[in-house]
């Protein structure tokens, strides 16, 4: 029998957690396989807590991991899978926008068509306003233009993984992690199964905008050398136009039909568009120097302040962030 564990990350969410367990935990107890939660608390400023160490409390097969400060939501996941050691895992969001409801359904199609991973796919969003609908299709359009692979559209992190895959992602040393990417580009065989995306059972949004471009620009970069190449491309196309307004300008003066030197306005125009080409340029070159210089720096993606009702550890010093429950295990033995 495969072992399943739930994953679910965790934000400022005093007013769904409680019920999001109670719905979690009546789904798992109804399958057959064994079946455990693994709650990451992100650093949390309000009561959740509080709340995730009384659930582990009274429920041994919940999991809590309590990040010293907010990580952010990609840091926490990659956490619950490193320290997953069962053979099944689905990453789920603590609001219940995407209902744990559909895990059997889920596994389901995982044993009939034999697959690594069940990628979730939004046929509709509910309670979402049009901005966020609008720049999330958007989104993954961009990325699917930009990048070199291809992804699924309208995906998100909902989706089963299998040990293979799970084994393949605690290998990944990057910092900025863009999961749902990482997971497609891992490979094996992977199915779509669609679903209605529901409203927040309570609360408000933990993306504000900040982190949704922050969420954005990271899957860009860590995804796609393309913006480079548009940068060398502007770079090229300004060289062009300079090159025409140079013909036009000397033919102008020979031929009698340019004013150029009465008017200053085209060489502000020039150096203006020239000083933006560059700058941008500049910018775009500075951005992939900034994610060099956090990936030289190689600092831990997250801290974990306490563990709840995993294993006690056998030796010191043997568990690192980056080295997944099973790893850890092979290395104690
Ligand atoms: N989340 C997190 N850390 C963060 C932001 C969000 O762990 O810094 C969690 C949050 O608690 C939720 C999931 O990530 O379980 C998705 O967040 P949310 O539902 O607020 O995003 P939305 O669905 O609005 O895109
Ligand atoms: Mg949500």
């Amino acid at each position: 029998m495969k072992k399943i564990a739930v994953i679910v990350p965790c934000y400022n969410e005093e007013e769904v957690i409680v019920e999001s367990y109670r719905r979690t935990k009546q789904v798992i107890s109804l399958l057959e396989n064994p079946a455990e939660i693994i709650y990451i608390n992100d650093g949390s400023k309000d009561r959740t807590r509080a709340l995730l160490d009384e659930i582990a409390d009274s429920d041994p097969s919940v999991k809590v991991l309590h990040f010293s400060r907010n990580f952010g939501h990609q840091p926490a996941v990659t956490a619950g899978v490193n320290h997953c050691d069962a053979d099944l895992a689905v990453i789920i969001d603590a609001d219940m926008q995407d209902p744990p409801e559909l895990i059997p359904e889920m596994l389901t199609l995982r044993d009939r068509e034999d697959a690594n991973v069940v990628y979730c796919v939004r046929k509709s969003r509910e309670g979402e306003g049009v901005f966020k609908k609008f720049s999330a299709k958007m989104f993954y359009r961009i990325m699917n233009y930009m990048s070199e692979v291809e992804f699924p559209l309208d995906t998100g992190d909902f989706r089963l993984i299998d040990r293979k895959v799970m084994d393949e992602f605690d290998r990944f040393k990057e910092r900025g992690k863009y999961i749902r990417g990482l997971i497609s580009w891992v490979g094996f065989k992977q199915v779509p199964f669609y679903y209605e995306r529901e409203a927040r059972l309570a609360g408000t949004t933990k993306y504000p905008l900040s982190k949704m471009l922050k969420f954005a620009s990271n899957a860009m970069l860590y995804f796609s050398k393309k913006p480079l190449k548009l940068a060398a491309g502007l770079g090229f196309l300004a060289v062009i136009i300079g090159l025409l307004l140079a013909v036009w300008f000397t033919l102008g003066k020979i031929y009698g039909f340019s004013n150029a030197e009465t008017g200053w306005t085209s060489i502000i125009t020039i150096v203006t568009f020239f000083g933006g080409v560059q700058l941008l340029t500049v910018g775009v070159l500075g951005q992939y120097i900034g994610i060099l210089f956090d990936e030289v720096k190689a600092r831990p993606e997250y801290i974990i302040d306490e563990k709840k009702n995993f294993r006690k550890k056998k030796e010191k010093g043997k568990e690192a962030n980056h080295v997944s429950a099973r790893n850890v295990e092979k290395v104690e033995k």
